[in-house]
């Protein structure tokens, strides 16, 4: 099932595609409240069958964005659209976008059955439709032996699968999921984003969710909108986004990073530019934009692409080196990260445990030089 689920992934990519039109369209969204811009000309483009997450900060505008698409706000300026159709003006229960509350937000006095029935007997469904849609959900959702049970009755996974059967038995083209997990442990959680995935490649419902654990956004989306103070900073599918941020926001916000200072020796770009450090020396760093001689820049590289060289130990050919002391030492289990300070700046260096037992492992306040391969640099201009 995961495999088939990745093979379906990799090859997903309407965004890529210029002869589909997108499903959802921000344009040049903004919205204020009293003197605050809660989302400041803001354009984005979500796709059919996506799944899609707004990633940032407490009150960098998630809620908004989605508010602003169920009908709940209107904006101040700008329009946003649904399959080429302008919403200003369709109330909320006239656009096919459902919220997914969490689940404390279900009727405790109702059951279960009578909980996901609810949108569609306000809706003024025939009875028949509203027991036929139910049951398909209970099913869905594998509650069916839970029908006539009472929300305290359930364990917190199963209330979650209730909130989103309700949701969906409004079969929205659009379900939006506001922090949808924020309620499990970390082990139901996991759990639940593989069913959560399962689930939406299975109807085919478009999802935009809202979170601040990139954990979350990485496993499930098909592209995450990273964003700052009312704007989106970048967009793009997962690994992008992790192996190439476009700005320091994002490197620094998706996962461990180390960041040097750097100068651009003499003008280049795009290909490869030549850049002054102060503790790595000069490097040679690919980028995407031209740059100006002296502009000031970072070099960015994740952990886990790092090497440790103990005394004696010498870099692959053409491998950058920094040299430093080891200050503190992280065991993962899996894992271990070690801090290495170099010229005042401490720099991490995560090492996969391979084997069992290590004879002579790196310890503290040993001397070490750290490697990079120049693929593993990432240049920030921005
Ligand atoms: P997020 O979901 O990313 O935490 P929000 O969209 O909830 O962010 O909020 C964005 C900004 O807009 C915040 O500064 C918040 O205080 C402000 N804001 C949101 N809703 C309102 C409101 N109803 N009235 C006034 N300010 C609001």
């Amino acid at each position: 099932m995961t495999t088939s689920l990745g093979a379906v992934r990799s090859t997903f990519a309407p965004w890529d595609d210029p002869a589909l039109a997108p499903l959802v369209v921000y344009d040049g969204v903004t919205k204020r409240y009293g003197a605050e811009t809660a989302v400041a000309d803001l354009s984005l483009a979500i796709y059919e069958r996506e799944f899609f997450a707004l990633l940032g900060p407490s009150g960098c505008g998630k809620s908004t964005l989605m508010r602003l698409l169920a009908g709940f706000e209107t904006p101040s300026a700008g329009r946003v659209l649904l399959a080429g159709e302008d919403l200003a003006g369709v109330p909320p229960h006239r656009r096919p976008v459902n919220m997914m509350f969490q689940s404390y937000a279900l009727f405790p006095h109702m059951t279960v059955e009578r909980n996901i029935a609810f949108g569609l007997t306000m809706e003024g469904l025939p009875r028949e439709e509203i027991r036929e849609r139910v049951a398909a959900m209970l099913k869905l959702v594998k509650l069916e032996a839970y029908a006539n049970r009472r929300p305290h009755q359930l364990s917190g996974g199963q209330r979650q699968r209730v909130a989103l059967a309700r949701a969906l038995a409004k079969r929205p083209k659009v379900l939006l999921l506001d922090e949808p997990l924020g309620a499990l442990d970390r082990k139901l959680r996991e759990e639940t984003q593989f069913e959560l995935i399962a689930l939406q490649e299975r109807l085919g419902v478009t999802f935009v969710i809202v979170t601040h654990d990139q954990d979350e956004a990485m496993t499930m989306a098909t592209r995450i909108a990273v964003m700052d103070k009312g704007r989106v900073v970048q967009v793009a599918p997962p690994p992008v986004i992790y192996e190439a941020p476009a700005t320091r926001y994002v490197a620094s916000f998706i996962g461990d990073i180390n960041l040097i200072e750097a100068k651009v020796a003499a003008a280049a770009g795009p290909g490869a530019v030549a850049v002054e450090t102060e503790i790595a020396g000069r490097l040679s760093v690919e980028t995407d934009e031209a740059l100006a001689a002296g502009q000031q820049v970072a070099v960015a590289w994740r952990p886990e692409k790092t090497r440790i060289l103990r005394a004696g130990e010498e870099a692959p050919a053409g491998w950058a080196t920094i040299a430093g002391t080891v200050h503190d030492i992280g065991y993962l289990g899996d894992w271990t990260t070690y801090v290495v300070v170099a010229g005042g700046l401490r720099l991490r260096a995560a090492v996969a445990n391979a084997a069992r037992l290590v004879e002579r492992p790196v310890t503290w306040d040993e001397p070490v030089r750290l490697a990079v391969a120049p693929s593993s640099f990432v240049l920030l201009a921005r």
